[in-house]
């Protein structure tokens, strides 16, 4: 396996993202969802990316997607210091936004992959959203 025991290092809280960062400490993915267009929008932000309304609605995601895109990386980022290889990827969420994640548990990824949200516990505030190959049922 690759990336079983990555750090977790501690996430950036902004205002906007506060919400998001509380919600993961608790197991859950949140995605803002637009009430004017029905758009689900990542990053989290103030203002729809699909038609700038600003009744944005934190609404719970399925935590299933596909690998969009990945890369096996071998020269850690410093947090990671010491991990020999780990994936880093976008996951294209079933609510159509595609996110930077790590991809766990896996010895081989591919692009069309399908995954199941994970999470890697920070302290008792935050926890990183990762993503492993879904088991078929
Ligand atoms: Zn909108």
């Amino acid at each position: 396996m690759t990336g079983e025991q990555l750090p977790a290092p501690p996430p950036t809280v902004t205002p906007e993202t506060e919400l998001f960062w509380r919600a993961t400490a608790q197991g859950r993915l949140l995605i803002p969802r637009c009430d004017d267009c029905g758009t689900s929008v990542w990053y989290p932000r103030r203002v729809c990316t699909a038609c700038g309304g600003r009744n944005l609605t934190w609404t719970e995601a399925t935590g299933r997607g596909v690998v969009y895109s990945y890369t096996r990386c071998h020269v850690p980022a410093k947090p990671y210091k010491g991990i020999e290889s780990y994936f880093l990827a976008y996951v294209r969420l079933e609510e159509g936004v595609d996110v930077m994640t790590n991809i766990v548990g896996a010895t081989e990824v591919y692009v069309g992959q399908p995954v199941t949200v994970v999470f890697s516990p920070v302290d008792e505030t935050a926890a990183l959203p990762r993503f492993t190959p879904t088991t078929p049922p």
